[in-house]
């Protein structure tokens, strides 16, 4: 049998995620397997709950990884905190915004939509107005939109639900580590992530974290989590505590992967690596300019870190998208739903966000255009 995996060749990934591994990050991910249940594999856990709890700028007790990817922290925290018959208000600008509907839905919440064009703002005084047709037990909203490249109003909207004692979950999959998200001072009760945007780790890890409040409510609920893979209350006897219960095999190998990206960028400064992210992008925008490529959103509402810029007229954007990938090894993203065909999405997540990279993408999109 041939050996596919000598086939691989090295891409410079500049899409929405998965972003550049750290070559720190392959070794750790090679270190040697423990079982999970070693003491010495605890110690490393609780490693990455540290690490967490200083990218998501929280005290929350119950921080964590969980195992599957981002998709799964959003899985994680609609299953533990909604129970049957819950108002759930889902702020929507976005697709992946429209995603929590199809989750909440599946879980018997009582779901009200806030929807605003793809591509616009949210506006905090409508969202007041909704709040207003309350009381809902949840409000939901996506941090970074990786669909339109738009930063939303977390700190505005947590402000808002916190007068109504609503829990607020906000999608942090593309914000967590490659810019501030403040999980308590913007008073999210529930926040998730993955491994592979702006933390540059391999796939296959959520970070979630809880809120007191939100933890009060899971261990209260009146019927069990409906997934027990997720159920919260278990996976706090394993991830917590003196004596450590059995739930699931926890990877270890991608445990040292993530403790060893925390740990990369604790060594930078978070400051630095949002600093960074900022100034790869003046770079990128200001060549993209020079080759009349505008963005989709307005610099005071763009994401530091994922462009998402107009195709320019006339030109077929798969197929510039399969050169870059075939003769360049450079993998950008296409639009998702409406901007389908519309819209490259440039992602200079973490450590993709180097001067060097920008060059090479520079040049290989001149060769193609
Ligand atoms: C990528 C992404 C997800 C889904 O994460 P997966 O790791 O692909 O499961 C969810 N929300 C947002 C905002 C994302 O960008």
């Amino acid at each position: 049998m041939a050996n596919l995996l000598k086939g691989i060749k090295p891409i410079l990934l500049m899409g929405p995620g998965p972003s550049m591994v750290y070559d720190e990050v392959y070794a750790a991910l090679a270190k040697p397997t423990l079982g999970h249940l070693d003491p010495y594999f605890f110690t490393i856990m609780d490693g990455v709950k540290d690490g967490l709890r200083a990218v998501m700028n929280t005290k929350n007790p119950v921080t964590f990884a969980v195992s599957g990817t981002g998709s799964a922290g959003m899985e994680s925290a609609f299953t533990n905190l909604v129970e049957p018959g819950d108002r759930v208000l889902i702020i929507v600008n976005g697709f992946f915004s429209k995603r929590m509907e199809d989750v909440a839905g599946r879980l018997g919440a009582k779901i009200d939509l806030l929807e605003f064009e793809w591509g616009a703002p949210i506006a905090p005084d409508k969202v007041a107005d909704q709040l207003q047709k309350g009381p809902y037990s949840i409000v939901a909203m996506v941090h970074a939109e990786t669909s339109t490249g738009m930063r939303n109003p977390v700190k505005e909207v947590g402000e808002l639900v916190a007068k109504t004692g609503a829990l607020f979950l906000a999608d942090c999959v593309t914000s967590l580590g490659a810019m501030p998200v403040d999980m308590d001072e913007r008073k999210i009760d529930a926040l998730y992530s993955c491994s592979q945007k702006g933390l540059s780790c391999p796939p296959g890890l959520a970070p979630v974290s809880f809120s007191p409040r939100a933890v009060k409510k899971i261990l209260a609920r009146k019927t069990k989590a409906p997934n027990w893979y997720l159920d919260v209350s278990l996976l706090i006897k394993y991830w917590e505590g003196e004596k450590r219960a059995y739930h699931h095999t926890m990877s270890s190998n991608l445990i040292y992967s993530m403790y060893e990206g925390l740990q990369m960028l604790m060594a930078e400064g978070l400051d630095k690596v949002f600093a960074r992210q900022i100034a790869i992008q003046k770079l990128l925008g200001e060549e993209l300019a020079k080759m009349g490529i505008s963005f989709l959103i307005p610099p005071e509402l763009r994401l530091p870190h994922l462009n998402v810029v107009n195709v320019p007229a006339g030109i077929d954007e798969a197929a510039v998208r399969s050169r870059l990938l075939n003769e360049f090894q450079i993998e950008i993203g296409g639009g998702l739903g409406a901007l389908a065909g519309k819209v490259w999405r440039i992602g200079l997540m973490g450590h993709t966000a180097r001067p060097e990279n920008v060059d090479r993408l520079v040049a290989a999109l001149k060769a193609c255009l």
